[in-house]
Parts: structure tokens; sequence; C-alpha cells
């Protein structure tokens, strides 16, 4: 199909939840992609930051094949060898004594706040709130969209959730204002990632860590976004100087697959009782298999050394762009989540760089989101930004 009939089919037969590019993706390699009409991109978007090994990494593409010959899927009511062994390298890999698997963000988050909720109510002191930030994003089910400190993704699937309360981000003393006697959980992001590419500094997850302590708090990161190397450590909170006790991941966890886990320490962990939650799919064989091919390249293959060299080699370059162009305002963020402030809409942008073969994309309305495959070469990175050039100029 061409890229005008693939667009036409789609337009007229799914629900028109998105705000789509005219853009019909068919094949992808390494950083880069092509469209239907043979036309190639450079990914700098890793379609919406999954593919961080870039795509069609040989790894995955094996681990697909040699468990497609073997099992799609084992029940959850029987034992499976790839979800075990993701389970044991999640773990090994971070704070977590133990995982909880499922199939997207929004899931891993509805556990750990059904996680939250249930270690409130066994400590018998009926709390059960959770504190989140306001700009804020943990997904479109109905209790990630009460959790989102956006109104926005609220509007029109009224009555919210209850149980939530909203607090400025990088900012303790108001997330302390909002405690009531029924706060169990503070969930936030590293750096917040629809909300515009925000990082604040360490010293304020540490005064978080230590609020959470004083007040009996589950610290609870969302690292959906920030996960599996896309800051440069495997683990964002890594940078951070604490760790949480619950922390969810999704996105470039299957490099292109559906999958997404909670993550937990034993003594939060061990709530989630026989029958307490479960889910079909979540811990499928192949899923699994390809988060196991995953964790390897991102232990074994320098991909982390290369997210932290080309994230100063783009950094630096947009930099200089900076300089030279009034329209960006700050350029800021962490390893290769990279996002550029503009004094004006960037929607106008995204689409005049796609015309010019890069792919990138603009959150918050005026952030340029820039997310490469953490492995992109640096002659990739110099593409992208001499694109990026021309486009502002
Ligand atoms: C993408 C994202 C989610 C939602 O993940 P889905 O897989 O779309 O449900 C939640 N939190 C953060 C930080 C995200 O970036």
């Amino acid at each position: 199909m061409t890229s005008d009939e693939i667009i036409a089919l789609a337009d007229r037969y799914l629900c028109p939840t998105y705000a789509r590019a005219p853009l019909a993706l068919v094949r992808g390699a390494g950083t880069r992609v092509w469209d239907a009409d043979g036309k190639a991109y450079l990914d700098f978007f890793s379609s919406t930051v999954v593919a961080n090994l870039g795509h069609q990494h040989p790894a995955v593409v094996r681990a697909i094949e040699a468990q497609a010959h073997k099992i799609l899927h084992v029940s959850n009511l029987h034992y499976c060898e790839p979800q075990a062994q993701l389970a044991e390298k999640l773990v090994q890999g971070s704070f977590a004594d133990r995982v909880f698997l499922c199939n997207s963000g929004a899931e891993a988050n509805e556990a750990a706040i059904k996680l939250a909720r249930k270690y409130g109510h066994a400590q018998g002191d009926g709390r059960y709130e959770v504190i989140t930030a306001f700009n804020s994003f943990h997904g479109r089910t109905l209790a990630t969209i009460a959790a989102t400190g956006q109104e926005k993704v609220r509007v029109g699937f009224e009555p919210v959730q209850q149980g939530f309360r909203y607090a400025a981000y990088d900012n303790v003393d108001a997330i302390e204002q909002a405690i009531t006697a029924r706060t169990i959980a503070v969930l936030v992001e590293p750096v917040q990632g629809e909300g515009g590419i925000v990082a604040p500094a360490p010293d304020y997850f540490r005064a978080l860590r230590d609020l959470c302590d004083r007040h009996a708090l589950l610290l609870m990161f969302d690292e959906i976004q920030t996960g599996m190397g896309r800051t440069g450590t495997l683990f964002a909170y890594e940078q951070l100087g604490v760790a949480p006790d619950v922390m969810t991941l999704a996105k470039g966890l299957g490099a292109g697959v559906p999958i997404g886990a909670m993550l937990a320490a034993e003594s939060v962990a061990n709530v989630l009782d026989k029958g307490s939650h479960g889910s079909t799919f979540g811990g499928n064989a192949l899923t699994c298999a390809v988060g196991v091919a995953v964790m390897e390249v991102l232990e074994n293959e320098g991909v982390l050394a290369n997210c932290v060299a080309m994230g100063e080699r783009l950094m630096a370059g947009l930099t200089a762009l900076a300089g030279k162009h009034r329209m960006i305002k700050a350029v800021r963020g962490r390893g290769l989540l990279i996002g550029v402030e503009l004094t004006q809409p960037g929607a106008p942008l995204v689409e005049r760089c796609q015309a010019a073969g890069l792919i990138i994309n603009c959150t918050a309305n005026t952030v340029l989101r820039l997310t490469p495959p953490l492995t992109v070469s640096a002659a990739e990175v110099d593409e992208a930004l001499a694109v990026l050039d021309k486009v502002l100029t």
C-alpha cells in the first residue's frame, strides 16, 4: 500500500484518538525508518521512546524468532522460563526484590497504585491516597488519568477515580503540604517526559525520600520513559542518590513489543498475595524473552556509554544552535531524553523536520523532544543537528 492508502484506511476505521502526522512507517533499521513510499527518515523519537536499541536490533529479532519456535504464551497458572529470567534480571539490575509483569505503562502504574492501596490497608490505618505532581503523565486508564496531574486528560471522563492529590513538581514543601492522614504514597517521574522534559536536581529527590521516610510513605518512581537506559544509566534513579520503594517500567523494556513491569522492595511487594492482582498476557513468554534480550544488550554492548556520549554531543550541538537561533529558550535533559524549549509552539517545526527527513516530537506545546535510539551514531547526531539548524533558519 502507498502512504496515502494506509492513511485513508486508518482514518476510515480507527477511533480518531490521535493527532497523527501523515506518515506511515513500514520498515526500520537502527536509527533509520522508511515510509510506505520508500522515503527514509532519522527516527529521533524512537517511536515514542520505545526503540531504545534502534529498530530491528539483531538481538531482539533473534529473541523473537527463537521464542516463536518454542512457545508464545504460558498461562500464569503455570510457570514460564523467560518470565522468571526477566524478573531475575530486573531485580539484579535494580533496588527491587520482586516484579509484577504486565503489558503497558498504564498497567504498570495501575499495579503500583493497587500495591500502595493494599499496603495501606494491610497496615490497618486506612491510608490510600497517592500524591502525584502537576504536569505529570502516568497513563490513560481511569486510575492513571486520575494520577496524571493534568486536567485535560480527565475532561469528559468524570467521575474521576478518588484517592489522588496533586502538588507542584520539584518542590518538596508542596508535597509536604499535600500530605494528609490518608496519604500512603508519592508517585513521581525522575524526569517529567510529557510534561516538557523537566529534570529536577538530585537534591529534590533526596529531600523527597527523606520526607517519605518521615511520614512512612512509599516513594514510587514512574520510570516508564526514563528507564531502560534512556538517561545514561539503566534507571534514572541511579543518578539521584536515592532508591524508590516501587518503580514502574514499560516503553523501552520491550524494544517494540508491548510489556510493562512494576518493581518493588520485598517488604512492600509481599502484600500482593495470591489472587490479589493479575493479567492474562502479563509476563507473556514472547515479550519476556525480548525483555531478557534487551537487558542483555544494555548490560553488555556499551549502549549506556554511547547514550552518555551521544547525549553530550547532542546537547552541545543544541546549545550551539541556541546561541544562533533566538527561537530557542532553553536546552535541557538527561542522557538522550532531551528537551528544546522554544519561544513559540513547536508543532510547525516538527512538521518541517519531518519533511526534511527527521522525526522528532513536540510535548507541552513549546518543547521539542529529542529521544533518538541509545545506539545512535555521532554521524546521525550531526545529521539531525544540521536538519534542525536548517529548519530553525
Ligand atoms: C508513556 C508513559 C506512560 C504510559 O504508558 P502506556 O504504555 O502508554 O500506558 C506512563 N508514564 C510515563 C512517564 C510515560 O512516559
